[in-house]
């Protein structure tokens, strides 16, 4: 089905051809009749299935085909998003979507100073993308209209549970009309999120694309045992192939991200990091680099296993394995991106057999094992690294955003209690448990 077939009008339809897209993807194809009708809907997809321009086109082609009632500007949109990454990418595609029609946008997060954002808020903004957690601070001190709201989105829902931020959800969508849209995006269709539904959503219709869990088709994944001690030998080894040109590797904690790094730059590999200990300006900055390719590597913690959508990444190593599945599948989904072609390497140590026979199940296939050509696994253990230097980069004091990941600071105190370690995303462990 082409895009001028679905019906968004002429502007929309003349900036997705300006965004190069010849044709809806499968979620887009399917949610977007349904959002253009008016009813609320659940999206089940994988990552990287074009599911952000799914919800986007559709609401701006309601947005620009109703009428202005005269009243000063109302925000008509509200997109909750789990993480200031998220929330500035959707900003990003709902602007390039948008950029023939004159809808005004504010972005709220944490992290960051709530002065622009309160000013934004003020003057008077059609649609508004944001964290729960400080949008609700600013909501309780009465920035903002939301009393015509028209749709509201959730985005990457189950992230938002796992992060704890369904009381601030709870509380942000008591403040709002109750006749409206509310579309709901999710990784996976869990009881949690049937329960959400029947909370928000008044007769949705569910949107599934793909098999549950699954990992992108376009990604080659393998697996590479090796003890501890040589992950960092191993990394360096393997990227020295110049194929390797845009590589984002997963680590489990801040901590470790950092170490990762400081290896790498030791070895002579120039590399940003991306994790909650970073200020949103460190964060940022990464990312572009990234993105415009200065920096080829970019070591990460969870935080960067959704939203980031970052064109052409060659290759996703998870040098830490995963603790759980689901989370593999985000961070692999990092790559082929868009029916592009990645690759995604696992480094496996004897204490991650069971993780990844758990994994080959949920995702139903095995992953290749592979030994890395010329790397010589009976080598002694590289020297210790010297000590952390004091700074932003040393595992040091906490910066901006601190530990919130998703810019709210609702997350640590709503994150339950019980077992389990604390990871980038300051949240209990074996959540799906
Ligand atoms: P998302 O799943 O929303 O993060 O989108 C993943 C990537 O697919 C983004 O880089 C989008 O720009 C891109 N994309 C979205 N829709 C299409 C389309 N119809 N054709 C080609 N690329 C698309």
């Amino acid at each position: 089905m082409p895009f001028r077939a679905l019906g968004l009008g002429d502007k929309i339809f003349q900036a997705i051809q300006e965004a190069g897209y010849t044709e809806p993807t499968p979620i887009q194809a399917a949610a977007i009749p349904l959002v253009l009708a008016g009813g609320d809907v659940i999206g089940i997809a994988q990552t990287g299935t074009g599911k952000t321009a799914a919800f986007t086109l559709p609401i701006l082609a309601r947005m620009a085909g109703m009428i202005n009632d005269g009243t000063p500007r109302r925000t008509r949109t509200l997109v909750l998003a789990p993480t200031r990454e998220l929330v500035v990418q959707i900003e990003e595609n709902i602007r390039a979507y948008g950029k023939h029609l004159p809808f005004r946008m504010a972005t709220i997060f944490g992290g960051v100073g709530e002065r622009p954002q309160m000013e934004a808020l003020r003057s008077g903004v059609d649609i508004v993308v944001a964290c729960p957690g400080r949008l609700l601070d600013l909501m309780d001190r009465r920035f903002g209209d939301f009393s015509g709201l028209q749709h509201l989105v959730l985005d990457e829902a189950d992230r938002m549970l796992d992060m704890g931020f369904l009381p601030s959800i709870r509380r942000v969508i008591r403040k709002l009309p109750v006749k409206r849209q509310t579309l709901m995006f999710s990784a996976t269709l869990s009881k949690e999120i049937e329960g959400l539904t029947h909370e928000f959503q008044q007769h949705p219709k569910t949107v599934q694309i793909g098999r549950r869990s699954n990992p992108a088709e376009t990604v080659a994944q393998f697996v590479y045992e090796v003890p501890g001690h040589l992950k960092p030998v191993l990394l360096t080894h393997l990227l020295q192939d110049p194929k390797m040109d845009s590589v984002l590797i997963f680590s489990r904690t801040k901590h470790g991200a950092d170490k990762i790094a400081r290896r790498l730059e030791q070895a002579g590999i120039k590399c940003g990091t991306l994790h909650s200990n970073r200020s949103q300006n460190q964060r940022l900055k990464a990312l572009n680099e990234f993105k415009a390719g200065t920096v080829r590597v970019l070591v990460a913690t969870d935080i960067a296993a959704r939203g980031i959508d970052v064109d052409g990444i060659s290759h996703v190593v998870n040098y830490d394995f995963p603790m759980h599945s689901e989370d593999y599948v985000h961070r692999i989904g990092r790559t082929g991106r868009a029916n592009q072609i990645g690759d995604a390497i696992s480094f496996v140590g004897s204490d991650d057999y069971g993780s990844l026979k758990s994994l080959e199940r949920f995702i139903g296939r095995g992953i290749v094992r592979k030994k890395a050509e010329g790397f010589d696994y009976n080598q002694p253990a590289p020297p210790r690294l010297p000590e952390a230097p004091r700074g932003p980069r040393g595992g040091g004091r906490p910066q901006g955003g601190g530990n919130r990941g998703g810019g709210g600071g609702q997350q640590r105190r709503d994150s339950g209690g019980g077992g389990g370690r604390r990871d980038d995303r300051g949240q209990v462990g074996y959540r799906f448990r």
